[in-house]
């Protein structure tokens, strides 16, 4: 085989020399290896897909220059891609690329041998002088994978994050961006990652920073002219925790050396990990190109938990704290905080402090007064039971009665009340709220529900019952 492409690239390299930094020729230039020549095309490999992304995005212009010098009018550049993921088996990928339309970018057979591995190629971001020592990695030790309980809410999440922390940088979630709503764990999980690492690989560097402190850092950098030693710094991770990127968003200085940061590690093998209170389509204002790159490991979700992992929250709570509180109490806070479970927590935190300041048992009663002041605009889940046990207390009847088969007149109304607020409250089906009111079917429900909107049109002492119910079953 004739050494042509080597010559042609190595022409096409001194331009490129004389026209970038040093650095810049260094980074993206001298771990590219010419791979073959065929007629006009030159096949060039690079390190990854997006070692190839970031020549066209910034050098296309550059290159299509040289190409067209070194091989003429008619001349192409075509890339092999190395895989990514730093699997063993990796094979090489081409993207062809015609110098000429560079913005259509297909797929091609695998077809071109490797002339070299990629441990040849050197790491261009290396710098001398800097040891990775001493990095506070900023981990909060009760937020670790023992203290998180696991349910369907966040199962995905927990184990990916979980094989991140056995294998950093050597699954396929890099990076692993875990998203969901306000307090639903996403800083807990993303701390215990870190901490899972650190136990295991005690000499790799693990930084867990919040993004705020991040950008705050950056403008503190540009102001003192230190900028390479903040990215250095950064670069230097084994593995880089960034909490609410979210907060990213609009800020375009930060996002941009926040992009090169992210590409020196991904492109090295290190791992990164994300959290955001929202999946990557639906963040706004932030750049497409970093978007683009929170997509490519996974990205996991946060929901709220169901009840049997609250109640299981607390009591890891509870235990972890040395406290025992009666289950009825437990169950009734896991019942009414159930979208947030840092009020949650909050909530039984001040439970036990008004306990303790007033010397008082801690009592269902007192968690409904506490629970009322504490999470006046929380979504709270009323259910059926719920609702039957207010109405029949209002009206000073046996629940048992309304869930009989009863005809009686005061006794019909109130089941239909309890109909008409269980389809208003809750999610439950018209069929199982029958069937919790005495074994009715669907139709039933629906005519007690129309009965009972028509009725508070018409009486007016009927309609001074709904709003009192109202008013009790929103409190609770
Ligand atoms: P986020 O960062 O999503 O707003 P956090 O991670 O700060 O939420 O979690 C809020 C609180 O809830 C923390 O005290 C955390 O320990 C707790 N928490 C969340 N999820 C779990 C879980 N699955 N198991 C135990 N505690 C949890
Ligand atoms: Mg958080």
């Amino acid at each position: 085989m004739s050494d042509l492409h080597k010559e042609k690239w190595e022409a096409c390299l001194k331009v490129i020399k004389d026209n970038i930094s040093l650095q810049a020729f260094k980074t993206w230039f001298s771990p590219i290896v010419p791979v073959k020549i065929e007629g006009d095309n030159l096949t060039i490999q690079v390190p990854s897909h997006f070692f190839y992304e970031w020549l066209e995005e910034h050098y296309i212009g550059l290159l299509k220059k040289v190409i067209k010098k070194e091989l003429g009018p008619n001349g192409r550049l075509e890339y092999s891609i190395v895989m990514e993921n730093n699997t063993s088996n990796s094979t090489p990928y081409t993207v062809k690329l015609p110098a000429s339309n560079l913005s259509s970018v297909k797929n091609a057979p695998v077809n071109v041998p490797l002339t070299s591995n990629e441990s040849q190629i050197r790491n261009p971001f290396i710098i001398p002088g800097l040891k990775k020592v001493n990095v506070e990695s900023n981990l909060n030790p009760a937020y670790s994978f023992e203290n998180f309980v696991e349910g369907d809410c966040n199962r995905l999440a927990r184990s990916a994050g979980f094989a991140v922390a056995n294998k950093p940088g050597g699954t396929a979630f890099n990076p692993l961006l875990i998203y969901g709503g306000v307090g639903l764990g996403k800083t807990h999980l993303a701390h215990a990652i870190g901490i899972g690492i650190k136990n295991q690989f005690p000499n790799k560097t693990v930084l867990y920073v919040g993004s705020e402190k991040f950008a705050h850092q950056f403008i503190d950098a540009i102001q003192n002219g230190t900028t390479n030693d903040f990215i250095h710094f950064y670069q230097m991770m084994d593995v880089l925790i960034i909490d609410d990127v979210q907060f990213f968003s609009g800020k375009e200085k930060t996002q941009d050396v926040f992009f090169h940061i992210f590409n020196h590690l991904h492109q090295n093998g290190k791992q990164i990990i994300l959290t955001s209170d929202k999946p990557p389509v639906e963040m706004q204002n932030m750049e497409q190109r970093l978007l683009s790159r929170f997509k490519w490991g996974l990205s996991a979700d946060l929901q709220a938990p169901d009840l049997e992992t609250r109640i299981a929250i607390l009591e890891k709570k509870m235990y972890g704290n040395g406290i025992d509180l009666p289950r009825e109490v437990v169950e009734y806070l896991a019942y009414s905080i159930n979208t947030n479970i840092r009020e949650m927590e909050g909530a039984l935190t001040s439970l036990i402090a008004q306990a303790s300041l007033n010397k008082k048992a801690i009592t269902l009663d007192l968690a409904r007064q506490m629970i009322d002041k504490f999470v006046k605009n929380t979504a709270r889940e009323v259910s059926i039971e719920y609702i039957q046990k207010v109405v029949c207390d209002y009206f000073d009847l046996e629940i048992e009665i309304l869930k009989s088969k009863t005809r009686k007149r005061e006794v019909v109304q109130a089941r239909q009340i309890a109909m008409f607020f269980s389809k208003k409250m809750t999610k439950s089906s018209l069929a199982n709220i029958g069937a919790h009111c005495g074994g009715k079917d669907h139709a039933t429900v629906l005519h007690a529900c129309r009965t009972v909107s028509n009725l508070s049109d018409t009486d007016k002492q009927f309609k001074i019952y709904l709003s009192d119910l109202e008013k009790r079953l929103s409190m609770q």
